[in-house]
């Protein structure tokens, strides 16, 4: 009898050693994993770089409090400002992906009183979309656009509504005088794997523009390399300009981190800050940004600077969508991501699943139990997340055992 609370229905093997990408269970088994702790070990298992970053700090300086200077704190928001998002702002590390959007709420209602309605009453609301994922936090599942995350847990809080994904003109049509911010992921992953269109993030800079909006980004999945560019809406919209951004997943490669960036835009005509909004005594954490996370992160965003690994994501990316697009396989409706952020939309009318199971957990489990780890992401759609450093051989590997299992699949008709 387990002690741990039932939160998930879990797949049945229990791993206990990873290597690349390959991760072994107690009972000898072994699996290439594209799933990677749900985007998480971007650099595959146990990369030598991060594990001894990780064995030097944890020699060095574990942890110490946000009261006092933390030298690599600054080393990694300086990594990340100067080389990465190339916008000037500040950065707050946390923990997770949704402590990372709940401090993006958070800010939003501070611009929300900064920038109050034209009646002088506070902006509160965040506007965000159908099938987003934005993390199981309080704020988070009412910012998340799926029903599912949020049942049983009612009142909900006030200020988040949801609007139609990739659709321009329901955005435009529904900001109110109290709406403060936009919030959306450039590449949707818990919901499908749906990648936001150019022209829909065009329209959301405008619409932000034009109503005085923020435009807070959740790059916690798609972020820090998943999608090529370390910025996935710069994959998207090289001219975008967010004014807040969120990560966690991979900025650690297995170490838990997670971190929002607030830009240093004016955001009143005596020159205020909008990073300023978020001050001493506004907010907060015991753990986040710890030397060790710290050092750990350093460590994998450098490797993924420096190992030409951005590259490589194109190219298994490109060299996935040609070996799926060559089987014309009666299952597969099309591919849909971007970058190593990939979601095969599965045919599931034509597919052969057991009574009661969804379509695409019955091919995750089919797929373990022929030795590859891949996560649903939604009820019709298989994801694949290798690590970005993932090989052409692991890559053709991989697709021949989602191939074999899709054609054991095949309903008979
Ligand atoms: C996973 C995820 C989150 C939540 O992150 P946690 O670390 O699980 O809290 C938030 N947003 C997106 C887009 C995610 O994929």
């Amino acid at each position: 009898m387990s002690h741990v609370l039932a939160t998930y229905a879990r797949f049945p093997v229990n791993l206990v050693r990873g290597e690349g990408t390959r991760v072994f269970d107690d009972a000898g088994g072994s699996y290439l994993d594209f799933c990677s702790g749900i985007a998480v070990t971007s650099l595959g298992h146990c990369p030598p770089v991060l594990v001894e970053a990780i064995r030097r700090q944890a020699g060095e300086l574990i942890h110490c409090s946000n009261l006092y200077g933390i030298p690599l704190q600054e080393e990694l928001a300086g990594l990340i400002v100067d080389e990465l998002v190339r916008i000037p702002g500040k950065v707050f590390f946390a923990n997770s992906g949704a402590e990372s959007n709940d401090g993006l709420i958070k800010a939003a209602r501070r611009f929300g009183h900064a920038r109050p309605a034209a009646v002088g009453s506070p902006r509160y609301e965040v506007l965000s979309f159908s099938r987003s994922f934005h993390g199981r936090t309080l704020g988070g599942i009412n910012a998340t656009g799926q029903d599912k995350v949020k049942e049983g847990f009612d009142p909900l809080l006030p200020g988040f509504r949801h609007l139609p994904f990739n659709d321009a003109a329901a955005l435009a049509a529904a900001i109110r005088p109290e709406t403060a911010a936009v919030l959306l992921e450039p590449v949707q992953g818990e919901g499908g794997v749906n990648v936001a269109t150019a022209e829909f993030l065009a329209a959301v800079r405008e619409v932000c523009r034009e109503h005085d909006l923020l435009l807070l980004l959740d790059e916690v999945q798609a972020g820090f390399g998943r999608c090529g560019d370390p910025m996935a809406w710069r994959e998207i919209v090289a001219d975008l300009e967010p004014d807040g951004i969120s990560w966690a997943k991979g900025m650690g490669g297995g170490f838990p981190i997670g971190a929002f960036w607030l830009s240093d835009r004016a955001v009143d005509d005596s020159g205020t800050a909008l990073s300023s909004l978020m001050g001493p005594g506004s907010h907060g954490t015991t753990y986040g940004g710890s030397p060790l996370a710290c050092a750990a992160s350093l460590a994998v965003l450098r490797e993924f600077r420096d190992g030409g690994w951005e590259d490589n994501v194109r190219a298994r990316a490109a060299q996935v969508r040609e070996l799926v697009a060559d089987w014309e396989h009666p299952l597969v409706r099309e591919v849909r991501g971007l970058g190593l952020l990939i979601g095969i939309g599965l045919d599931t009318a034509r597919m052969a699943v057991p009574e009661g199971r969804l379509p695409s957990i019955h091919l995750s489990s089919e797929l373990l139990a022929k030795g590859l780890l891949a996560p649903p992401a939604g009820p019709e759609t298989l994801r694949l997340l290798p690590p970005l450093n993932v090989s052409e051989a692991e890559v053709d590997e991989a697709l021949a055992i989602v191939r074999a299992v899709l054609d054991d699949l095949k309903a008979e008709n």
